[in-house]
């Protein structure tokens, strides 16, 4: 029977060091780091979302802004909030919520973030940065959360068979490279794959990133193994991960349920992205 990795209290701890660390860069003369929102239109998991984020920032001591938009905003008027919170010298971090309304690009207004003010690490600088090891830049919070919660096992992943079911620019890609950066051997899986159980079961580290409720089940993990399940899909009023819990707790050494696993983890992250960035924007400053 598995261990069940406790996201929700790792999370915590993570924060309250934030808040520990944001106390002293303002008792030090640091501003309190801001983050902002843009968040356009009316989807009611980015509304729960952006809301756990304002959350965060109020927990930890920073301040945050929600710049709400209609879903039939104009790029070019999404554009110029982007471009008016890039130039805010009292605003430290900018997220633009996913998924954009149709008809808004996605690419060009997240391409629009100043890189250093990228707390989601989605800007093409930032992105780049993680492919090369550079780790100036930012990288985006829910993979950067999951090697924490894998490191939380005791496990070393050097050496260690890692798959990664999904190739998102959000989760699977940057996922994959964090875990390569800590020496696992990586493969990516994602909707072409063939055999996709056949690939899981050699992993020692599972992570499962699709968006698709309970796709991976017990027969598809290797015995012993580590499975984070980012997935959050909402079935009924259930909310449910990718992987089919009860079977994989019986092959797993460690798992992460959902919810309470992954999820606490990123916000935790996106603080921790914001204070470094209030703290290399007043770096520079000074
Ligand atoms: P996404 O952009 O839709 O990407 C999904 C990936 O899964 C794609 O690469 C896709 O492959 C792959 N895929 C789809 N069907 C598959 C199949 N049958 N077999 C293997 N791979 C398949 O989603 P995302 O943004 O990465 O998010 C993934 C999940 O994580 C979602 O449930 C999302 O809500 C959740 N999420 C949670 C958090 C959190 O904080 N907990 C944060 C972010 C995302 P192709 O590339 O070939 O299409």
């Amino acid at each position: 029977m598995a261990q069940i990795i406790d996201g929700k209290s790792i999370a915590a701890k993570a924060r309250s060091e934030v808040k520990a660390e944001v106390l002293k860069f303002i008792s030090t003369g640091g501003p309190r780091p801001k983050l902002a929102v843009v968040l356009a239109g009316d989807d009611p998991a980015s509304q729960v979302y952006v809301r756990n984020k304002e959350r965060g920032c109020a927990e930890v001591g920073m301040a945050s802004e929600v710049r709400r938009l209609p879903a039939s905003t104009r790029q070019r008027d999404l554009i110029d909030i982007v471009r008016q919170l890039n130039a805010d010298k009292g605003v430290h971090g900018i997220l633009v919520q996913l998924p954009l309304p149709t008809g808004l690009n996605e690419r060009e207004a997240l391409d629009e973030v100043d890189p250093r003010k990228d707390v989601d690490g989605l800007h093409p600088l930032n992105m780049g940065k993680l492919l090369k090891g550079d780790d100036s830049g930012f990288v985006p919070c829910t993979p950067q959360g999951v090697i924490e919660i894998i490191l939380s096992t005791g496990i070393d992943l050097a050496g260690k068979a890692a798959v990664v079911v999904g190739r998102s620019n959000l989760v699977g890609k940057p996922m994959a490279l964090l875990l390569l950066q800590n020496n696992a051997t990586v493969t990516i899986c994602h909707s072409r794959t063939v055999n996709l159980g056949e690939v899981t079961k050699r992993a020692d580290i599972l992570v499962a990133a699709v968006g698709s409720p309970r796709i991976i089940h017990g027969e598809m993990i290797k015995q012993g193994a580590v499975v984070v399940d980012v997935g959050t899909n909402r079935v009924g009023d259930k909310l449910v991960g990718d992987v089919d819990f009860d079977s994989a707790e019986e092959r797993a050494a460690f798992i992460t349920p959902v919810p309470g696993g992954v999820g606490p983890m990123t916000i935790a992250l996106l603080l921790r992205n914001t204070l470094k960035a209030a703290a290399l924007l007043a770096a520079k400053k000074a």
